[in-house]
């Protein structure tokens, strides 16, 4: 256990420059990108972004078409046996036999990747509890239920103890319930040390769980920092102001005319003003006392990564 983990945290994953193309379509368009050892690391962004393209390249299924990855120190093109016995890949469709029990699956998959009898029965033993499928362990697969199969399907990936666990998009299909088990899951395995790579086009799955993320678009890194930074670069938010007697018609000019006050509407439930960023309120209060209006209530909203990913892209592309 290190002490000093923030000081200390280096990339596990080193993205230099990475370019896809498929004929003449770019998927992927000169990315570049540090992932640190040990956090929640969120691929943000729609279908068709270059999510999959990108994650595929990291696990060693396809190849780069100028660039380089490397993971842990090692390319993922020239030492991609190495690569894959470092990483876990946690694919969309199950990976596990249907017809194998749990245990079975991942005696399975631990000689897949040439670890020792003794070593998988320690490591089942541990992942199952982790994984709270330890009174599933001789049950057939296909008895499973939805979440279970989920669960089972990471711990497939994780039998030969990965340094980072790579996830394409693993809550698409499930219900709200199962997708929190999930996120549940994922941080239980993030507090043993392992470094997450997760792929989503949920913006908030991506800001509840990841340290860091980055949002992509058409093969292009929109934005890259923590969720809070994220939101804090967009600045905008809004505030809904309730006050007696609610006649705002000379206020509304007046806060419209603030430099960082992007709108200003009079609402029923009272004057709903938006603010592109740090706008000190005490200018706006400033107004409603001067107009002599009494505020009952201040409602702020912050940004979400909704918010980001529209200012982003509007600033980028249209
Ligand atoms: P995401 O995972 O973010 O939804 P993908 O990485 O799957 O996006 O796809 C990015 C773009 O690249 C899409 O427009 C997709 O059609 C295209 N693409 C992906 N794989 C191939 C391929 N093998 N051949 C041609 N085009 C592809
Ligand atoms: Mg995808």
């Amino acid at each position: 256990m290190e002490s000093t983990m923030e000081s200390t945290r280096e990339p596990i994953i080193e993205i230099q420059s990475v370019s896809k193309t498929f004929g003449d379509f770019k998927a992927l368009n000169n990315i570049s990108l540090d992932i640190e050892k040990g956090t929640i690391f969120g691929l943000l962004g729609p279908n068709g972004a270059g999510k999959s393209t990108l994650i595929n390249i990291l696990s060693c299924q396809n190849r780069p078409s100028s660039g380089s990855v490397y993971i842990s120190g090692l390319d993922v093109v020239s030492d991609k046996k190495d690569v894959l016995s470092i990483i876990g890949v946690v694919p969309q469709e199950n990976s596990f036999y249907d017809e194998l029990t749990v245990a079975e699956n991942l005696r399975y998959f631990g000689s897949l990747y040439g670890v020792t009898v003794i070593d998988i029965k320690k490591r089942t033993h541990r992942i199952l509890e982790m994984l709270q499928l330890t009174e599933k362990k001789s049950s057939r697969a296909s008895t499973l239920s939805g979440g279970m199969k989920t669960r089972l399907n990471i711990a497939c990936a994780l039998i030969h103890k990965p340094e980072v666990l790579i996830l394409d998009e693993p809550s698409v299909g499930l219900d709200p319930v199962s997708r929190k088990a999930l996120w549940d899951t994922i941080r239980k395995v993030n507090s043993e040390g392992t470094t997450i790579l997760i792929t989503t086009h949920y913006m908030d799955e991506a800001d509840l769980l990841s340290d860091r993320i980055l949002i992509m678009h058409r093969g292009n890194i929109v934005v890259e920092g923590t969720p809070e930074e994220l939101k804090n670069t967009v600045g905008e938010r809004v505030i809904l102001i309730t006050s007696t007697p609610g006649n705002y018609h000379d206020l509304t000019e007046q806060l419209g005319a603030l430099e960082n006050v992007a709108s200003c509407l009079d609402s029923e439930k009272g004057l709903k003003i938006t603010l592109n960023s740090k706008q000190p309120l005490e200018q706006i209060i400033d107004i409603f006392e001067s107009g002599n209006e009494h505020i009952i209530n201040i409602e702020s909203n912050r940004p979400s990564l909704e918010n980001v990913f529209i200012h982003f892209a509007q600033e980028e592309w249209h």
